[in-house]
């Protein structure tokens, strides 16, 4: 291995090289490992089991011996355990944080940002899981008692992507152990590391054997993996965030068992700032959505709508604050723009600027890969503006997933509406005006599961997270989340008068 004397971990036992199955640590039955990645300087630093089939299988029957046991749990039990998992997730913020720069790129004060944010979700279900409650209805003729009471669904396969290692994995493992399931795991191959590191600690929480398993694989088998989960009957429901693509490939391979889905999949955000807003507010809201993880982010503004009487003033201040960005690795306490994740990411941002060049737009500032004061690193695009954008180019269609912004403009609210969602991606959506009844039109068309109104960053434990059209189905976090976890369980009870 190279590089990893990069990587000073307080607690060295945190960087686990093995899959978790059943209260475990082994590797993959085969013995074949894959290796991960550090894309500030693309040297790999640490490799993880290449799980198969077998190994799928095995966490299956861990986690479905589990299930009987631990949905008999109470549910203050099952909230003590997850308070301690987040006590020790926040007591190794650092570490933890390492393990994410070092293996995703963003700079180390995101990925504390991160830790705390993931860690907000084990908190929150820990406290929503005492409150699980049903219902008792009235009944419609004497003698009867009739009640609603939540269960547990069963065996959950929660599969994620590399953008939040910590954030997405935690806010699916907490809600599914929170409601009495069992959960088998596969983070997404360029960053197993802080996943595993996760478990760990959950395991030194004390869930039991069997609870929560974890395997890796890499991008190649991470299909025939999965299809294992897909196919067997006891995993009763699957928990995915990642592309759409994939979303829908496992919606149609687990259609033969009807498990329960929650698909939280790519967005297409547009960014609206009405002739009415405040600049300032819109330049800053745009700045915190747009470069949060330098860009790769599911809810990511990723068409800019700027009305044509304040385009060049807007363009003008946005340029400004994005010339002044610092990119670089993780390393240096100063970046605020890492590394792409791998060299698809950069060759879709390559692709999707010069499409746009090649139609018309314009480089306000950016516009290229950043090599020359990057010592060893090729995964970096420099942020960048173009205005002149049209509904022609590739990046009004597709997620971009970098730190590019495309301007359009546009001359009135209906016009801008209509185009705003003229996607089949419904992720997020954010505007911002000083009118009050325009805020209310416009928030009540968009069609988005999440909606910024005057505010660039917008997810909160507290808040439902998800999205409508092709972004998929469910919510993660708030008081919604745990009933995509739970089914309703009708009790009637006769003769009774
Ligand atoms: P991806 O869909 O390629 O991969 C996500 C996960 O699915 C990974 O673990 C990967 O190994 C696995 N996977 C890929 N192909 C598979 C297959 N055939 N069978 C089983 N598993 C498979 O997505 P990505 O590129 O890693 O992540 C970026 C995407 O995720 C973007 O589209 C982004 O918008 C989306 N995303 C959505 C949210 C949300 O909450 N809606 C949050 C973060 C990211």
């Amino acid at each position: 291995m190279t590089g990893q004397s990069d990587l000073k971990l307080e607690r060295n036992d945190l960087l686990m090289n093995a899959n978790f199955i059943a209260g475990k640590w082994q590797p993959a039955v085969s013995g074949n490992r894959h290796n991960v990645m550090n894309p500030a300087n693309g040297m790999i630093f640490a490799e993880v089991p290449d799980s198969d089939a077998q190994d799928a299988a095995a966490a299956v029957n861990a986690a479905s011996d589990a299930f009987f046991s631990w949905r008999k749990t109470t549910n203050r039990e099952r909230s003590k355990l997850l308070k301690t998992w987040h006590a020790l997730i926040l007591a190794n913020t650092e570490d933890l944080a390492r393990l994410m720069s070092m293996e995703q790129g963003k700079p180390l004060a995101e990925a504390r940002a991160e830790v705390a944010y993931g860690a907000s979700y084990v908190e929150w279900f820990a406290e929503e899981a005492v409150r699980a409650y049903g219902d008792i209805l009235p009944p419609l003729m004497p003698g009867r008692r009739q009640m609603v009471v939540k269960e547990p669904v069963g065996v959950v396969a929660a599969i994620t992507p590399w953008n939040f290692p910590l954030a997405m994995i935690a806010r699916k493992i907490a809600p599914a152990l929170a409601a009495g399931c069992t959960v088998i795991a596969k983070p997404a191959e360029d960053t197993p590391l802080t996943a595993l590191a996760l478990v760990r600690l959950a395991e030194e929480a004390g869930f039991p054997s069997g609870t929560l398993n974890i395997i890796c694989a890499s991008r190649q088998n991470a299909e025939p993996t999965v299809a294992i989960w897909l196919h067997d009957p006891r995993v009763r429901k699957i928990t995915f965030t990642g592309s759409t693509p994939v979303g829908k490939y496992l919606a149609r391979e687990s259609a033969d068992t009807l498990k329960k889905l929650s698909l939280e999949l790519g967005g297409n955000a547009p960014f609206i700032v009405f002739e009415d807003a405040d600049l300032d507010a819109a330049v800053d809201g745009l700045m915190r959505g747009k470069f949060r993880n330098s860009g790769q982010t599911c809810v990511s503004p990723n068409r800019v709508y700027v009305h044509e009487a304040i385009h060049d003033d807007f363009a003008g201040r946005l340029a400004a604050r994005v010339r002044a960005l610092t990119v670089g690795p993780a390393s240096n306490p100063t970046a605020e723009i890492g590394p792409m994740i791998n060299e698809r990411a950069i060759d879709k941002i390559n692709r999707h600027v010069k499409d746009a060049l090649s139609k018309g737009a314009v480089v306000l500032t950016g516009g290229n890969t950043v090599r020359d004061h990057i010592a060893d690193g090729p995964f970096y695009y420099s942020p960048t503006i173009l205005t002149n954008s049209s509904e022609e180019m590739a990046l009004f269609c597709e997620e971009t997933f970098g730190p590019v912004v495309p301007l359009f403009t546009f001359s009135n609210e209906d016009e801008v509406i209509q185009k705003a969602n003229q996607t089949p991606f419904g992720l997020a959506a954010y505007f911002y005006t000083q009118n009050a009844a325009r805020i209310c039109r416009v928030s009540s068309q968009l069609e988005a599961g999440v909606i910024g109104i005057n505010e660039g960053v917008v997810a909160s434990e507290a808040a439902p997270f998800g999205g409508i059209k092709e972004s998929g189905y469910g919510r993660e976090g708030s008081k919604y989340g745990l009933d995509d976890y739970m089914q309703l369980k009708y009790l009637c009870e006769g003769e009774l008068a």
